[in-house]
């Protein structure tokens, strides 16, 4: 089953190292020749642990090979993700490896110590195979403002994976890893997910601890998982999930044990019966692709068909979203970035000159184009006499765009159906002279952030051969209602032709310059 490694799920790789059908170094080192041959065109990876990850393989599967001795019971009872392969979004801080968060500012930083997500993926037994590109401090739809590689889209390496964390997106999409840890501030783990063709999902804010992850604007943040399968994901979202004592804003609520026994196959479409779901017609928005708006109309036909209620509602402040998006985000980015001063973190490029004369130099080349922008245009909402103009006006709009939502769950629906994104991939430079055109790519995703909620983005369908995806979005704390949803949207469509369709540039991408 040698070159089936790659394409198998966290949860058929779990099962065949209990059963002892094949070990964790087999698929470790299928998964290493594959990046070996591949990520020179692929551009996912910034970091590998390719010597660290043989060994932990090794000692997992001596680990199984104890269990299994002791029987079934013993098997059971070892951690869910031993000997998984997972990636990691160079944005999160793992002890003796490099953490860059895709900006030259941070060329040669080491990270001292483990990120809370960090300590609990190894607690729950994944291999770390590597750190993966993204844009420069998480700023970006595209991952064209990493400051080291270009990623490709696997469907089309002349196109981007979509961003922020379009290298953890590419990687998983690729077969490189079944799963891998990306960030979502404005909508940076859903809209690669629907680029690429995997799920993603952005858990409600405060689910997931975010000590130990290189912050861009702190009252969006939230980490969660990349995944081929709404399973997968949930899997990997209950091992980082739960309260941390060292960030405030995590949440207490226990992690939901459902996330561990979504409903599968026949038992999750039946599932989908009765349930309601709300279609907001403004995430139609201006400018949407027809073919990405016929695809999210079938899925949601499909849905539909199976016995769900859908409904049509308005959120009205969701043309807001996009505005008040770019005052609080940059302003908060602009207070979190002052840290790289040159003397703290990473690189210095203070000479013989004076205090100010360093900081300038350092910060002036370490950033990159668009986190200038950001910084610039931060500081600006935050200065004396802007401040109530922009920052607190915005302030304001959010609680009332977290108020559209709140209509929803009040009238019982059980999520919100919507595009993840107004577009398909589209090619290498499209949108990098026009930051507004960028930032429009977020148009579906960052009501969501504002409002603090969970949302998924899941496969459903293509669209001139590109993969579209599905958004759910759900109230406070829904994650395993809404992976169940995606769990029996898979089942429904299971025989449906665009899922038997892979990558479509994953064959060129074998030792290709
Ligand atoms: N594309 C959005 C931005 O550039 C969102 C990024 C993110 O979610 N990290 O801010």
């Amino acid at each position: 089953m040698s070159a089936e490694f790659r394409r198998a799920t966290a949860a058929q790789l779990r099962a065949g190292y209990g059963s002892g059908t094949f070990t964790s170094l087999e698929v470790v080192d299928e998964l290493l020749g594959a990046i070996a041959q591949e990520d020179a065109a692929l551009g996912a990876w910034l970091h590998l642990r390719t010597d660290e990850v043989r060994g932990e393989a090794q000692r997992a599967d001596d680990a199984y090979a104890a269990a299994r001795a002791n029987g079934a019971d013993a098997v059971h009872a070892l951690a869910p993700l031993l000997g998984v392969p997972v990636a990691l979004k160079d944005l999160v801080n793992m002890r003796g490896t490099p953490t860059t968060a895709g900006s030259k500012m941070l060329e040669g930083y080491v990270s001292p110590y483990d990120a809370t997500i960090t300590s609990k993926l190894k607690a729950a037994g994944a291999l770390i195979l590597g750190k993966t590109n993204m844009d420069e401090f998480a700023m970006g739809s595209s991952t064209e403002f990493s400051a080291y590689r270009r990623t490709v889209n696997p469907w089309d390496r002349e196109r981007v994976p979509g961003g922020s964390s379009g290298g953890s997106a590419s990687a998983v999409a690729a077969f490189h890893a079944p799963l891998s840890i990306g960030s979502d501030t404005g909508g940076s783990i859903r809209q690669p997910a629907s680029l690429t063709g995997i799920t993603g999902m952005k858990p409600t804010y405060g689910r997931v601890s975010r000590y130990g992850i290189v912050a861009f604007a702190s009252s969006l943040d939230q980490i969660g998982p990349f995944a081929r399968s709404a399973q997968d994901a949930a899997l990997m979202l209950h091992a980082i999930a739960g309260s941390d004592p060292r960030d405030a804003t995590s949440s207490a609520l226990p992690v939901d044990s459902a996330l561990l026994t979504l409903p599968q196959g026949d038992q999750a479409a039946i599932a989908i019966k009765g349930k309601r779901f709300a279609l907001p017609k403004e995430y139609f928005v201006a400018g949407m692709e027809p073919g990405v708006e016929a695809a999210v109309r079938a899925a949601v036909a499909a849905l539909q068909s199976a016995g769900a209620v859908i409904d049509e509602v308005s959120l009205p402040t969701t043309e807001h979203a996009l505005a008040t998006y770019y005052i609080v985000a940059p302003a908060e980015a602009s207070a979190n970035l002052a840290r790289y001063d040159g003397i703290r973190f990473g690189a210095s490029k203070h000479g013989g000159g004076d205090l100010l004369g360093g900081y300038l130099s350092t910060r002036g080349r370490g950033f990159g184009p668009e986190v200038r922008r950001r910084i610039m245009l931060g500081t600006y909402a935050l200065s004396a006499g802007f401040y109530d103009a922009y920052y607190l006006k915005a302030q304001k709009v959010r609680t009332l765009i977290a108020r559209d939502f709140d209509r929803i769950w009040s009238a019982g629906y059980d999520a919100i159906v919507a595009p993840a994104s107004p577009s398909v991939a589209w090619k290498f430079g499209a949108k990098l002279s026009d930051p507004v055109a960028m930032y429009l790519a977020d148009a579906c995703t960052i009501p969501t952030n504002m409002a603090g909620l969970p949302g998924l983005s899941t496969p459903c369908g293509l669209s001139d051969g590109l993969p579209v995806g599905l958004q759910l979005i759900g109230a406070p704390w829904s994650e395993a209602a809404l992976l169940s949803i995606a769990a029996g949207y898979e089942a429904l469509t299971v025989d449906a032709p665009w899922r038997a369709v892979e990558p479509t540039d994953l064959a060129t991408l074998g030792g290709a310059a």
